[in-house]
């Protein structure tokens, strides 16, 4: 058994993890203090291809991580810009349309890669002097006044905080949606550059994403019942097109996908208290999202923003309590995260009830909306940037 002491140690090199690492390694006095915790052995520092790619996930970044991941030195390479979402519901009047002429921004958000990422945070974190921890999958274990310990394997690990970004553990509130989301790539015949489509189905959320790697490709996630997933995953080519550009509708002329199809089972589970003693938890280990409207990882990323602000000062001062800095994060972030998982979890419900007058109503709502700016600005500028304390 070997032991080792941090000031601070980061369960879980997600991407939330890596950001939070990058941020605590530019205030910390000494960054090899503060340990980031590799479930398994750490991915080689590039080339992109290299970084486990199996994971088909496209993210939408809104220009508030775009800005952060940019000061980070973060941003991937290859991206596709967002300059207008349009929301809209199938089979009903109604739609609105967000532009980034709205808001005076160059884009409304950018969608890269969840492997470009990856392997750009990786390129970072192994630049940045923080110790990075390969090994079997740690625990958190017993916290006093002297810290936490973590086992990682044989190694136990004695840390002022702990934070948990392992994506996993966040069971207080559940809701199990009943959905899967199927994720491929489509190409248009009429494709309009920097436009993003969320359309809302009976059977689920329908989302067009520009691909950040194929120009005129669309990233799609259509969500909709498990059986119904299983059975477009497993649909042949042009049977699955057709059924795409049905469900979509023509606004982009003919769909056609020759990609490999993947599914997500999706649910939310959050916890109510983001931090517990000296545990932290962020990300999708504080929160799983519905990915309607592209917002879990965005929303794990003001967490991590917000956490390392707030342990600047205790980092000076690692012997202190970090109780006053954990307490003033966990109620900075209080109604962000309500509000997105609000937001995330109603969307996808409420114009899926099946029930024509509840759903005319969301078609007046999306043409409320378009009409009136007041209205879609708040709601624009939440998914631009969430809710700033
Ligand atoms: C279909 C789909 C589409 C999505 N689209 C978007 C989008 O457009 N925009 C957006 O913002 N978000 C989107 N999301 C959500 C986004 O993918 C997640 O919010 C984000 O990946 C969470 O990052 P994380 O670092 O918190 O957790 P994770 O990505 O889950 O990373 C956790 C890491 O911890 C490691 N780990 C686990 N257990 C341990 C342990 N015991 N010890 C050490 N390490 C451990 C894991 O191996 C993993 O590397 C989408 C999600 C899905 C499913």
């Amino acid at each position: 058994m070997t032991s080792s002491a941090f000031d601070i140690a980061i369960l879980g090199a997600g991407p939330v993890g890596r950001v939070l690492a990058l941020m605590l390694a530019r205030v910390a006095p000494d960054p090899a203090r503060i340990a980031l915790l590799a479930g398994s052995a750490p991915a080689p520092v590039t080339p992109a291809a290299a970084v486990p790619a199996a994971d088909p996930r496209v993210l939408a970044m809104n220009h508030g991580s775009r800005v952060l991941l940019e000061s980070l030195h973060a941003w991937p390479e290859r991206s596709a810009d967002i300059r207008n979402i349009h929301v809209s519901q199938r089979g009903r009047l109604g739609r609105t349309l967000i532009q980034n002429t709205d808001f005076g921004v160059p884009q409304l958000g950018s969608v890269v890669a969840y492997s470009g990422l990856y392997a750009k945070l990786d390129e970072c974190v192994a630049a940045c002097g923080v110790s990075v921890l390969a090994g079997p999958p740690a625990q958190i274990g017993m916290q006093d006044a002297d810290g936490v310990r973590i086992q990682q394997g044989d190694t136990e690990i004695l840390c002022g905080v702990a934070v948990q970004s392992d994506g996993a553990g966040a069971t207080d509130v559940r809701r199990d949606y009943d959905q899967h989301a199927v994720l491929t790539t489509a190409h248009a015949t009429l494709p309009r550059r920097g436009w993003a489509w969320e359309r809302f189905t009976s059977e689920g959320p329908l989302a067009l994403l520009p691909h950040p790697q194929t120009p005129d490709a669309y990233s799609v996630v259509w969500c909709s019942a498990p059986d119904r997933a299983a059975e477009l995953a497993a649909l042949d080519n042009v049977a699955f097109s057709h059924a795409l550009t049905q469900a979509f509708g023509d606004r982009l002329g003919r769909l056609t996908s020759h990609a490999p199809r993947h599914v997500f089972p999706l649910a939310l589970s959050a916890r109510r208290a983001q931090v517990h003693g000296r545990v932290a938890a962020i990300g999708n280990a504080a929160q799983t999202l519905h990915p309607v409207a592209g917002q879990g990882l965005n929303l794990g990323l003001r967490d991590a923003a917000r956490l390392a602000q707030t342990l600047t000062g205790w980092l000076a001062r690692p012997g202190a309590n970090p109780g006053p800095a954990l307490a003033e994060f966990a109620s900075a972030r209080h109604l962000d995260r309500f509000i997105t998982a609000g937001l995330t979890d109603f969307m996808p419900r409420i114009f899926a009830t099946g029930l024509a007058p509840v759903e005319h109503a969301c078609g007046a709502a999306l043409l409320g909306m378009d009409l009136a700016s007041p209205m879609r600005a708040p709601l624009a500028q939440h998914l631009l940037q969430g809710f700033r304390a």
